[in-house]
């Protein structure tokens, strides 16, 4: 059967907890494969300073360059509107009939999962997999089913890296080096 990690986020910009996560849990479930799929407009982000869907994805696939596990994926993007997970999920089982799905989240998000829409839905349809992005580590009793992992948080996020750049730092050890590259010449999250 195959076996599918399906990661989104706003990858505003991906970076190496998010690269972290996702291949720790593509080698520990031996996934065959492993969407990456930037929201187009996040549920629960106000959306500013989000750099374009086509940023978003080139950057991704740079990222995850060299695995070919991983694919970044447009689905949500090119869908259009509010990116729903549970939408995706039913997108990709239709795509993938029989397979097995991997929701790959950090803690943060295992925290507020409840709040998703269509959530138990969500349950039913996939295996969520979920660790720890700081040293708060991993929410406690949630009454969610899920694969919890002790991995060691690398604590970065995407805002921090936002910030680093607007204040003129170096972002080296970040991000991947391709993905700095990108956004140097891009002149991303400058402003
Ligand atoms: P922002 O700072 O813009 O809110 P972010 O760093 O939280 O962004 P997202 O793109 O929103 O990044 O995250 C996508 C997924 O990756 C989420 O499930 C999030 O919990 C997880 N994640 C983000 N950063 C880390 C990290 N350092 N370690 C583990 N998981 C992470």
């Amino acid at each position: 059967m195959l076996q599918i990690g399906v990661f989104g986020g706003a990858f505003n910009p991906p970076h190496k907890g998010h690269e972290r996560l996702a291949r720790h849990f593509a080698d520990k479930l031996a996934l065959d494969k492993v969407l990456v799929i930037p929201s187009l407009l996040p549920p629960h982000k106000d959306g500013a300073h989000l750099a374009s869907g086509a940023d978003r994805i080139t950057m991704c696939r740079l990222a995850f360059a060299g695995d070919d596990r991983f694919e970044a994926s447009a689905a949500e993007i090119d869908r259009g509107g509010k990116s729903y997970t549970y939408d995706t999920l039913l997108a990709l089982r239709g795509r993938w009939p029989g397979a097995r799905f991997y929701l790959i989240i950090g803690a943060d998000m295992l925290a507020s999962f409840k709040t998703w829409r269509r959530w138990e839905d969500i349950l039913a349809m996939c295996t969520l997999c979920a660790a720890a992005r700081d040293k708060r580590g991993l929410p406690g009793d949630t009454g969610i089913d899920a694969v919890v992992s002790d991995l060691p948080p690398f604590e970065v996020s995407s805002t921090a890296i936002r910030d680093r750049i607007k204040n003129r730092q170096d972002i080296s050890g970040l991000v991947d080096d391709e993905v700095a590259r990108y956004i140097a010449v891009r002149g991303l999250y400058l402003d």
